[in-house]
């Protein structure tokens, strides 16, 4: 109806009663000209660029001087502008603040996959976002965390004592809806390959927080996917390490909190553990979502309830984390981004543009990290076909920044339009959420 209306409105009355209501591929087009085009592939920018947008589609990108815009159709000159690939936010907590996904649209998240959670929790956002007729934020979720027993967030979860019922879990999170499947840390290695081999049969990632279980062996044996890079940690140091660990953390979720900043200040990452992990990933290439935001520690402002002498040994581990998170990508691993909702560093709803921010000091140029939030995240959901880059075909998800985000990545924070499935989202008003 909306298309319809566009349509009807850029022609005169008499064409419009001549012609009679337009068929679906007639629909007035848009192209968004003149402007610098980052496509989410990991190509090179196209200067002076044109895109033209039929619908909720995009029909052609490319150089202006090659794309010929169709007649009759809405132009808009974006000449300075770059466009980017709406951003993809593969872990995002919607917990119970459905506002603060319609805030992260307006900063450019058209897509987000909550990794944890009831579907239930979706509901109010889902009423939000019909009720506006929006085609998005696209809402990608996992069922509760599948964990063992005495979980780490038992709120957010379900509780599997052995394979059996971790298999059975896995299924009904799949019959609720879930497009992804989640391992938390608590779970052995047999109910962990259980989740895995449903997410098999069913076509659909498994991702996991590991922590406590050896990325090494869960990525060999299926794993698709890794939330944090502190999910790592036991890979890279000495068995003998990372058992004192693993033993500390059953015994309390808690001893995580400085206990993996300490075992990541120690971590030798040219190490003969480190090394093995390496090897896996070179050959799985397996995603891996660092979430870097939620762990950055900085010693000029450290958080208020830290101990004095805990600063530099957070601020190292923070350091290695970072170095592991490059050294990862380089070894094969798919890097994409996740914001984690609220962290340290951030104002409400900046948190993926601060975690591209890290993924740069980690040593990724700013295409990659593009490259990571669109791109490369589409293929974690399943959906390179049609989400996350700009291509003839795919969803016309993107976002319009006033400055060059490849000179400086702290410019995808100049985000002047959003558009989703072919829509200008209200910014202004979602701002305010
Ligand atoms: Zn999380």
């Amino acid at each position: 109806m909306r298309n319809a209306f566009r349509w009807l409105a850029g022609a005169t009355a008499a064409g419009a009663m001549l012609a009679g209501p337009p068929a679906r591929s007639q629909v007035r087009a848009l192209v968004l000209d003149d402007v610098r085009v980052v496509d989410g592939t990991g190509a090179a920018a196209i200067e002076h660029g044109r895109i033209v947008i039929q619908g909720d589609r995009i029909a052609q990108v490319g150089p202006r001087a090659t794309v010929q815009a169709p007649a009759g159709a809405e132009t808009v000159d974006l000449s300075g502008r770059t466009i980017v690939p709406g951003l993809i936010d593969l872990h995002f907590h919607i917990e119970n603040d459905p506002k603060l996904a319609l805030r992260q649209l307006s900063y450019g998240v058209t897509s987000f996959r909550d990794p944890g959670q009831w579907e239930e929790k979706f509901v109010e956002l889902r009423q939000m976002i019909a009720a506006d007729h929006l085609p998005g934020p696209r809402i990608f979720t996992a069922g509760p965390h599948i964990d063992g027993e005495h979980p780490a967030y038992p709120a957010d979860s379900v509780v599997a004592r052995d394979a059996e019922e971790a298999r059975r879990q896995a299924e009904i999170n799949v019959r609720n809806g879930a497009t992804a499947l989640k391992i938390y840390f608590r779970l052995p290695f047999a109910s962990a390959k259980a989740v895995i081999d449903v997410c098999a049969a069913h076509h659909i990632p498994c991702t996991a927080h590991l922590e406590l279980l050896d990325a090494r062996e869960l990525i060999a044996a299926g794993l698709h996917g890794i939330e944090h890079v502190t999910s790592l940690g036991i890979s890279v140091v000495p068995r003998h390490e990372a058992e004192a660990y693993r033993q500390a953390v059953l015994a309390d979720n808690d001893a995580r909190r400085d206990g993996r900043y300490k075992l990541f200040a120690r971590a030798d990452l040219d190490g003969p553990e480190a090394r093995a992990l390496y090897a896996v990933l070179r050959e799985r290439r397996p995603w891996l979502d660092p979430t870097l935001a939620v762990f950055e520690r900085r010693a000029d402002n450290p958080p208020e309830d830290v101990k004095p002498e805990m600063i530099p040994v957070l601020v190292a581990g923070f350091s290695k984390m970072k170095q592991l998170t490059r050294r990862a990508g380089l070894e094969g691993a798919r890097l994409v981004m996740g914001g984690h909702s609220t962290v340290p560093y951030a104002a409400r709803g900046e948190a993926p543009w601060r975690e591209l921010e890290l993924l740069v000091e980690s040593g990724l140029s700013p295409l990659e990290a593009i490259t990571a939030a669109t791109g490369t995240a589409a293929g974690f959901l399943y959906r390179s076909n049609d989400l996350g880059t700009l291509g003839r075909g795919r969803q016309a998800d993107l976002v319009v920044l006033r400055d060059n985000p490849l000179r400086d990545i702290a410019a995808i924070r100049s985000v002047e339009r959003v558009m989703v499935g072919g829509r200008w989202v209200d910014v202004a008003r979602f701002r305010q959420y």
